[in-house]
Parts: structure tokens; sequence; C-alpha cells
């Protein structure tokens, strides 16, 4: 139940999910509400109007359900059934309400909810706008139902289109507040968790990542790389193509290493780090081997004048040591890489 609530809070997919089932819930509703309706006061001509709105709304129900669930968020199907959904509520809505009751409905609520579902999307506006047209349907329904209306089912009129309104106002500018509050958050998550530079994962997202790995006792290998005589690159091009330089590699090592496989992070300066998640010591070496040759291979330019850096490697399997001690491993390979000549992999010796 936690887990589900938290999941709302954060995923527009799992508010979609719920308004979906909510459909087939109201639609259960609806039936339940005619037939006892029906049962009192049988009229054909609404008996055939219903059944083809309960058609009509199964058909779309199913289709956009199928959608929701197998096309990937964010896909063009995806977003088309999302945001048509309300549009089909406004208009089942409109045809139902008449169906089962008029202004005396026990369906009307079902309005401040489309109307709330509304504001995930369009926000102030498209609440202030999707109230006004439940307050026109409404309008519309009442006047034809009791030209003549008695003074209390005026207040009541009243009251239920004063709801509306303030639904769809008060509800776009919460819905927006929490909107603009969580979105916010996420990009100074993202900015906390990112190094500004190459916008890799940062030094703190990696020893977060190292600790939990270590923790849930997962099989990987820790890398550690430096770019060989880095200085003298400052020194000759500049830091600005120093800064381009780490930008680069950064970039040829995060296309190198899929996200399934593992993730890259800025350890610091010009070190990199890599958590590969696997067992299988010939997995890493294939990839660091073409790592190391692609980064040798690729060329800068400053100024028209070509260059190229190499990097030196140092790499072990975690063996269940605490994070320290592991980076320290690591750090050591590669501290050998360089003492045997830079531009090579140093591994731990197996077992
Ligand atoms: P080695 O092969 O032994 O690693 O030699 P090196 O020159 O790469 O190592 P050293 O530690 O002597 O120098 C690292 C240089 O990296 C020094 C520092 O100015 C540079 N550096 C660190 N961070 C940045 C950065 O963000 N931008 C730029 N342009 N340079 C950086
Ligand atoms: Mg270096
Ligand atoms: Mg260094």
């Amino acid at each position: 139940m936690k887990f589900w609530l938290r999941n709302t809070y954060h995923s527009d997919h799992a508010l979609e999910v719920i308004f979906s089932s909510l459909r087939w819930f109201f639609l259960v509703m609806s039936v339940v509400v005619f037939y006892v309706q029906y049962i009192e006061k049988p009229d054909q001509f609404k008996l055939v109007l219903f059944l083809s709105l309960v058609a009509f709304g199964i058909l779309y129900m199913g289709v956009s359900e199928y959608y929701l669930r197998k096309s990937p968020e964010g896909s063009k199907m995806y977003t088309l059934m999302t945001k048509c959904g309300p549009l089909f509520d406004f208009i089942s809505f409109s045809a139902l309400i008449p169906l089962t009751g008029g202004i005396e409905s026990p369906l009307f609520p079902v309005a401040y909810l489309i109307i709330l579902h509304i504001t995930v999307y369009w926000r102030f506006l498209g609440g202030v706008i999707s109230a006004f047209l439940f307050v026109l349907t409404y309008s519309l329904i009442f006047f034809m139902q009791v030209p003549d209306a008695a003074a209390d089912t005026y207040v009541m009129y009243a009251s239920r289109v004063i709801f509306l309104l303030m639904i769809g106002g008060l509800g776009g500018i919460i819905v927006s507040r929490e909107r603009k509050h969580h979105t916010e958050k996420n990009v100074l998550a993202e900015a906390a968790n990112r190094d500004y530079l190459t916008n890799l994962l940062n030094h703190r997202s990696f020893q977060e990542c190292l600790r939990k790995d270590l923790e849930r006792g997962t099989e990987f290998y820790l890398v550690l790389t430096d770019i060989d005589k880095f200085k003298a690159v400052n020194d000759k091009y500049g830091h600005v193509m120093g800064d381009e330089v780490l930008r680069e590699i950064g970039a040829i090592l995060s296309d190198m290493v899929p996200a399934k496989q593992g993730r890259v992070f800025r350890y610091g300066g010009e070190e990199f780090a890599l958590i590969l998640h696997t067992d299988n010591q010939e997995e890493v070496d294939k990839l660091l081997i073409q790592i190391k040759q692609a980064v040798a291979d690729h060329v800068f330019y400053s100024n028209g004048e070509a260059f190229s850096v190499t990097m030196s490697f140092g790499s072990c399997r975690q063996n269940g040591e605490a994070p320290d001690q592991l980076v320290k491993k690591a750090d050591k390979l590669l501290y050998a890489a360089k003492n045997m000549g830079r531009n090579r992999i140093v591994y731990a010796p197996a077992g």
C-alpha cells in the first residue's frame, strides 16, 4: 500500500492507471444507477442511448487500457490516449448525467475528479476552462429539465456551479504548485548527482552507488581510470581545451558503457570510475580494451592542431571489502599502470 501510494506521488503513469481503473468502476456504477431508475420508470429510448454509451465506453476504455499498459510512457499513442482520457470523460459525463437522473444524478461528483485530472495536464487554465465547460453542460441539463424550478432547486444549482468553479480554480492552483515543486526538486536532485563539466554522475553518486552495491552484495568490477600526462595538455593547449578533452572523454565512456552493464562517474579531476555489473573478468577485459583503444584513437583539435591522449586503468572485482578499501585497491592498480609506462590496463591478480 505504502509502495503503491509513493508510486502515485512520483509517477504520472501510476496516476493514469488509477484514473483508468476508476473509469471501469464508474461504468459499473452507472449501470447500477441506470438499472435501478429504469426498473422504476422504463424508457426504451433512454435504454438504447445508455447501451450505446456503454458500448462506446467499453471500446474506448479497452483501447486506452491496452496502450497504457503496452506502449512505453512518452510514446505517441501513450500520450494521445492519456490526453484524450479527460475529453472522453467529459463527453461521457455530459451524456451520462441526463440518463441517470439529470441534475439529481448521483454520478454528478465525478465532474470534480475529471476537472482534477485535467489540471494534471493543463494546470490552472485547464482547470478553469474545464470547470466552465462543466458549468455550461450542467446549466443546459438544468434549464432543460426544470424550466420553472423552485427556489431551493436554484440554490442547489448555484452551489454546484460554485463548487465546479472552485475545484477548477483552486485545484488548478494546487496541482500547478505541487508540480512546480516536484519538477524543481527533481532538477535539484539531478544537479546534486551530476558533474557540471562532463554531465557524468559525480563523486558523491559514486560513493553512494558503491556503498549500495556493496551492501546488496551485487557482483561488480570497479575500474579507476586516469588520463595520462593531462597536465601537459593543459600546459600546451590551455585549460579551456583541457575541459573540452574531459567532456569528450566523458562522452566516449558513457557511450561505451551501456546503462544495463554499468555506470560511469567522474571521480575527480581527470580521473573517472566505472562500476561494471558483471562477475565475468573476460567481459570486463574486452570492454576496457575497447575503451582504451577508443580514447587513444580519438582526435582532438586545438586551433587546427590535432592531438590525442591515452588513459591508464586499474580494475578489480569486489570481494566484500569496505568501500574505501576497494577504492584503494583499484587506485593501487591504476598507480601500477602509470608506473609500468601508462596507456595500459592493470588487473587485480585472480582469486
Ligand atoms: P599522469 O599521467 O601521472 O596522470 O600525469 P598527469 O599530468 O595527468 O597528472 P597530474 O596529477 O600531474 O595532473 C593532473 C592535471 O589535471 C592537473 C590539473 O590541472 C588537471 N585538471 C584536473 N581537473 C581539471 C579540470 O576540471 N579541467 C582542466 N582543464 N584540468 C583539470
Ligand atoms: Mg593523469
Ligand atoms: Mg590524476
